[in-house]
């Protein structure tokens, strides 16, 4: 694809202004990479846009040039997906930060894609509402809509997509248009929305988002259980889900994990592979009774222990240790880089899942920790490797690809919640087929006729 070059740099100056167009050495070391094993490719420049009119100016002039024009927004990725591996020209959100709206009457919201998760989470608290999707990163709004990403509360409440009403998207030739309405029932046409969701900056750049959030339930109750094996555990997972429950998380956490949260963090949590419970409503007794009966299963299933008097504090830290589970590997292993599995199967499949894994991942003799949104049927792996091993490396790749052709064989799917980026690409066939592969390059093609917006990522090579 061609490159920048003078012309197009002072078009992109005249457009945004200097200060807003980065050529610096760390600049486009940041933006060269997400926080995946992919090798970083370093872009010609990034541009800090500050209003849906740049962003439209900005992918005209990318588009006219026919430039790469990958969009940015934390960078918290797990497959390649903000790599600009044809150069050009990244777009980084964060000036578009502002929440726009809050309906508060309506449990909606409507924000910049630059917004980060935590300060919508802090805005939103103040009207007693919260946006479910909670991927633990910190990552941004657009971010999370261009990878439907997931979470601890996905069991619950659903993926991003789930919560997304309309959208203000400029296209690859700079047009601009609303998807969507602000009523929660909407027929009215072909769902564009929801092919932008979940389509990784590969079909528009979204500059405005109108999303569904929740009253902040007034209860919640809260355990954490340990199993003699991790099997074991998941055989509960599928007894509390197959009970109809509604749990708000159902979290899996490998032995090691609790171990380092001890260390780390000073809990006193039995070292056993555990389940992280939770439910939430408004009934303080509806709560208390369905935790009681979700310990029950846990007990038919073998359960070794529990503590469910978790109040408050106590709760709280337990998700943040939950949360930091990739930063501890990083800790723990300084420098190695991480694959991250990411498959999800149909929840009865789930304990077979875990089976398969743990018996091919000792058969590779890898160090391996199993985690997972084990309510989603979602299974984590993070497999580490120094960066010079290369055996090792090969192996998690295996490993990775062995688990992924379990998943499809089983009626699941490559990821989860990751999304495909680069490292799945390779996939997309044997989980669609070629023919719905095919659409997908027509959608591509019309949307994206020359193939500016993120190329590289979701579609493999024709
Ligand atoms: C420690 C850790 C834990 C994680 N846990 C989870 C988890 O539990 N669940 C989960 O789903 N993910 C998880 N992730 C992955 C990641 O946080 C999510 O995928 C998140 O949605 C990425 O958001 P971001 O703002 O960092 O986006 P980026 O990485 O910056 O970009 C993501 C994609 O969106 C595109 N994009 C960005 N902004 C826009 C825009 N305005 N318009 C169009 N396209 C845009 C980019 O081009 C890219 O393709 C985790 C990551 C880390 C580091």
């Amino acid at each position: 694809m061609p490159r920048l070059n003078p012309e197009i740099l002072a078009e992109l100056i005249s457009v945004l202004g200097q200060d807003h167009v980065a050529q610096g050495d760390s600049v486009l070391e940041l933006h060269s990479h997400d926080e995946s094993t992919h090798p970083p490719v370093l872009p010609d420049v990034v541009v800090f846009p500050g209003s849906t009119a740049d962003v439209s100016a900005v992918a005209e002039l990318a588009n006219r040039h026919g430039i790469a024009l990958t969009a940015f927004g934390a960078g918290t990725s797990l497959e390649g997906h903000t790599v600009p591996v044809h150069g050009g020209i990244v777009i980084d959100f964060a000036r578009m930060n502002r929440v726009l709206q809050i309906h508060a009457t309506d449990f909606q919201v409507t924000v910049q894609p630059g917004v980060l998760r935590l300060e919508l989470e802090k805005q939103l608290s103040g009207f007693g509402l919260f946006f479910p999707p909670d991927p633990g990163a910190n990552a941004s709004i657009g971010g999370m809509i261009a990878n439907n990403a997931a979470g601890i509360r996905t069991v619950k409440y659903g993926a991003t997509r789930d919560h997304v009403l309309a959208l203000e998207v400029v296209l690859a030739d700079g047009r601009i248009i609303n998807t969507g309405s602000r009523s929660v029932k909407q027929s009215a046409g072909y769902d564009l929305t929801h092919l932008i969701v979940g389509s990784e900056g590969t079909l528009g750049l979204v500059t405005e988002a109108t999303l569904l959030v929740y009253p902040v339930p007034e209860h919640f109750s809260t355990a954490i259980v340990s199993f003699p094996d991790v099997p074991h555990a998941a055989e509960a997972v599928y007894g509390i889900m197959g009970h109809g429950l509604d749990p708000a998380a159902v979290e899996l956490v490998h032995q090691d994990h609790i171990a380092w949260m001890n260390e780390d963090e000073g809990a006193d949590l039995p070292v056993a592979p555990s389940l992280m419970i939770e439910f939430t409503g408004p009934n303080e007794k509806a709560v208390g009774e369905a935790m009681t009966s979700a310990l029950e299963i846990c007990d038919q299933v073998g359960s070794t222990g529990s503590d469910r008097g978790l109040g408050r504090e106590a709760r709280n830290a337990m998700w943040r240790m939950r949360h930091s589970i990739r930063e501890r590997v990083h800790r723990r292993f300084p420098g190695h880089r991480i694959i991250s599995v990411d498959v999800a199967v149909p929840i009865s499949r789930f304990p077979d899942l875990i089976a398969f894994s743990q018996e091919r991942a000792a058969a590779r003799g890898l160090d391996y920790r199993v985690i997972g949104h084990a309510g989603d049927g979602n299974i984590h792996m993070n497999l580490n490797f120094a960066p010079d091993d290369a055996v090792a490396r090969r192996n998690a790749e295996t490993l990775n690809g062995e688990l992924i052709d379990k998943a499809l064989e089983m009626g699941g799917t490559s990821t989860g919640e990751h999304g495909i980026g680069i490292g799945k690409r390779a996939y997309l066939v044997a989980e669609h087929g070629a023919e719905a592969v095919a659409v997908m390059r027509g959608i591509k093609k019309t949307l994206d006729p020359n193939n500016i917006l993120n190329p590289g990522k979701v579609l493999p090579d024709e």
